[in-house]
């Protein structure tokens, strides 16, 4: 059996495999690596077609590196043969490729709006190709392929891959949560034989959660005796995943304790993605249980407001509020627009609620710019972080612990490790391979891997 790793290799962006079958390739998710802006940003298909026919592709979910290659595979490649995902997954990946080719606020026509590398004509034309899969469902793809699709967790719509290939059977478990998170159950994992090879991401490879409930009291209570001080609390976030995350938690606690501070979501497609996530909450999600109420009633505190309107509050409200704004970094937009505005009071709040790396994370006494430009001489104009910083980093993915109950539990012939960061997985690797007893791999960029089956 062989398998072509296009991306995602001892890194986290780009997740694109593909399987070489009797019948021709099938492809595993599609996705883009945001922080390239050349030939680098895309994984290479001219490669993967030399190879052969491509008969299908899946798509795992709906984040940028995973789905975000899919209109230049399908607008500027050709590829018009089936392509698979769940409903949600094709919802929300509309506004995540919108995303992708930087369109926001942009009101030029299509040709003047390409700012990335596709249009909104052809994000709509890419789309309107796939065929939906449910979840616990089988696809066949040629005589003797069969794909088997589970719930992944991780986020809405997130599935993840049982793939019987030419006698060879392979779990691709894309992005995946093995418990459940405030409004996600974790991955459902439910399948007759154990696979030949395990294909999957480790972006904790070396890292273990907290408790699920210990972060959101931490979250709670510190937003609270924020806002009980005065003070206003901005959280950075990723648009679809953890923003629903915590608005959901927000919403259940100001209910809980009936709390009337503003909730605010700012980003450019809130409403429908809300709109999107009341829509499939019943099979898809845990939101019935912890909301205790049905869809049209949620999200009823949450006050969906345009970056100017927000700006505007900042300015002028002398009220607490809370504020989830995009991107989940200060490094540019509405986030670092907001932060400078908040950032030289000491009673308000920064909370970074995912993953930072320590060169990343922003405390009390550092310098920042307050304005992108500098003035008539030449100066930077610098101002002081004198708001309360924190970094609660709520797990999306497996961490150590589930990846290796998980490869223990299904005892493969092999793993794969892609989605991650090239040590942490050498690490995690010699761990599999010590303790285990399992042969474990992590790939280069565009490297096959091969594998015979074990008779057993
Ligand atoms: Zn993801
Ligand atoms: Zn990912």
């Amino acid at each position: 059996m062989e398998l072509l790793a296009l991306g995602a290799c001892r890194q986290v962006g780009k997740s694109c495999f593909v399987l070489k079958t009797l019948e021709g390739l099938i492809m595993l998710d599609c996705g883009l690596d945001p922080s390239y802006h050349d030939d680098q940003r895309y994984p290479n298909f001219g490669l993967a077609f030399s190879y052969g026919p491509l008969k299908a592709v899946f798509i795992t979910h709906c984040h940028a590196d995973h789905v975000g290659a899919l209109p230049i595979l399908t607008e500027k490649w050709g590829y018009d043969g089936p392509i698979y995902m769940s409903a949600p997954t094709r919802e929300l990946s509309y506004f995540v490729l919108e995303d992708c080719m930087g369109a926001w606020g942009d009101e030029g026509s299509d040709s003047t709006r390409r700012v990335g590398s596709y249009t909104h004509r052809e994000i709509s034309s890419c789309l309107a190709k796939v065929d939906i899969v449910e979840p616990e469902k089988t696809i066949g793809v040629g005589n003797n392929v069969q794909v088997y699709s589970m719930i992944a967790g991780h986020v809405l719509g997130a599935l993840m891959f049982y793939i019987s290939v030419d006698s060879y059977r392979i779990l691709y478990t894309g992005d995946f949560t093995s418990c459940c998170t405030f409004h996600l159950s974790g991955a459902r994992v439910d399948i007759p034989y154990p696979p030949d090879v395990i294909l999957s991401e480790a972006t904790y490879a070396t890292s273990l959660k907290d408790g699920r409930l210990n972060k959101e009291v931490e979250f709670f209570q510190s937003v609270l005796d924020c806002l009980l001080d005065g003070g206003k609390v901005l959280c950075p976030v990723f648009a679809i995943g953890r923003a629903q995350e915590l608005l959901s938690l927000l919403e259940m606690y100001w209910q809980r304790f009936r709390l009337s501070f503003p909730i605010l979501f700012s980003t450019k497609s809130a409403h429908q993605v809300l709109q999107i996530y009341s829509k499939y909450a019943h099979h898809w999600t845990r939101m019935e249980d912890v909301m205790s109420k049905s869809p049209p009633t949620w999200w009823k505190r949450i006050q969906v407001v345009h970056p100017e309107q927000l700006l505007d509050a900042v300015q002028q409200w002398d009220t607490p509020w809370v504020a989830l704004t995009t991107p989940g970094t200060l490094a540019r937009g509405l986030s670092l627009q907001v932060f400078r505005r908040i950032a030289t009071d000491e009673k308000n709040l920064l909370i970074i609620p995912h993953f930072c790396m320590s060169s990343g994370m922003i405390e009390k006494g550092d310098e920042f710019h307050v304005e992108d430009d500098h003035d008539w001489e030449g100066n930077e104009s610098m101002g002081m972080i004198r708001c309360k910083t924190m970094n609660l980093h709520f797990g999306f993915h497996a961490d150590t612990r589930d990846l290796l109950l998980f490869f223990s539990h299904w005892k493969p012939s092999c793993i794969v490790l892609v989605h991650g960061e090239g040590e942490k997985m050498d690490y995690l690797a010699r761990v599999v391979q010590e303790e285990l007893g399992i042969p474990c791999w992590v790939p280069k960029e565009e490297q096959w891997v091969t594998w015979n089956k074990m008779t057993s």
